[in-house]
């Protein structure tokens, strides 16, 4: 009875019962390349009626954890690394003091991950396709608990036009490096590269270490506009109902495979059956919901 409980709670990713929270957990204030002090930055967000946002500010945690009114603002730094050929950008969320000021000489990339681990926070790796990164950088890292899918400075006009490292991310999940995915802004200008990538997720409660934990599990889905509003894996088939979309796609390690395409006006509904007999296995299942107008949400990759 108590097996069948946990694989039940398991089973149920997303929930239409409960509440979600909006937020956007990369961005940068006057403290590095902003163009917003972090009082201005915060009210920005919060009359676009976010409920947490993360302050990560070039090579330093130019802010404590606090509360903006009643928006959670997430203390986060931002490391950068300059390899041959690629760069490598890794987020810290919920960071501890320790991080205020960060000599670069002392980490490497895997130092950076280690550190802001050991302090309690959750590393990301930002922007991919962006920073070009390989697939052998990406499954080299260890600890990484999620990647950017989506980075909306990484388009015009503000820095190239590489926002959107899904492909890449899922050459490195078959490869085996199966990471939960986040929807981020990147904000700098605050001239339309704010409100464009974000999380919708489903927490506890709204506290640093609500939302940490909520990332941990997995408990969100990232976003450019369409919400996903339940998600479970139940009996073997996939379920997913999302706010009105003009594409529902599942796809996963197998290039091809029939049933994988829902495609209508306001589809609000879909499902998969993922293989699991036969010659070459499914190990993991990536739900994307489309609107009409292209914007795109994200479903974190499920395990089957
Ligand atoms: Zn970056
Ligand atoms: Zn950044």
């Amino acid at each position: 009875m108590l097996q069948w409980l946990r694989l039940e709670v398991l089973m149920q990713l997303l929930s239409k019962d409960r509440p979600f929270y909006k937020g956007n957990l990369h961005m940068h204030t006057v403290a590095s390349d902003g163009e917003l002090t972090l009082e201005r930055a915060a009210a920005l967000y919060q009359s676009m009626g976010y409920d947490f946002i993360a302050i990560t500010d070039h090579r330093r945690r130019s802010c404590a954890t606090h509360f903006h009114q009643n928006m959670l603002v997430l203390a986060g730094i931002e490391f950068d690394f300059y390899l041959v050929n690629q760069v490598i950008h890794i987020l810290g969320i919920g960071v501890d003091e320790g991080l205020a000021e960060v000599n670069m000489a002392h980490y490497s990339p895997q130092g950076a991950v280690n550190r802001i681990k050991a302090g309690g926070g959750l590393a990301v790796l930002a922007h991919p396709a962006w920073s070009l990164n390989t697939t052998q950088t990406i499954c080299g890292l260890q600890g990484i608990e999620a990647a950017e899918i989506y980075n909306a400075v990484s388009r015009p006009p503000y820095s190239g036009d590489r926002a959107d490292s899904m492909a890449l991310l899922d050459v490195a999940a078959a490869q085996g490096k199966v990471l939960n995915t986040l929807a981020t802004d990147d904000s700098h200008y605050y001239t339309g590269d704010e409100g464009c990538g974000f999380i919708r997720l489903q927490a506890e409660e709204l506290t640093e270490q609500g939302v940490l934990q909520a990332l941990r599990q997995g408990s969100y889905h990232a976003s450019t506009g369409p919400e996903i509003y339940d998600l479970r894996y139940e009996d073997g088939v996939i379920h997913l109902q999302c706010s009105p979309a003009k594409h529902i796609v599942f796809l996963s390690n197998l290039p091809w495979r029939p049933g994988r395409n829902f495609t209508g006006d306001g589809i609000t509904s879909a499902y998969y059956k993922p293989s699991r007999n036969g010659r070459v296995l499914e190990a993991f299942v990536r739900a994307v919901v489309i609107d009409e107008n292209g914007r795109k949400a994200w479903a974190n990759p499920i395990l089957v």
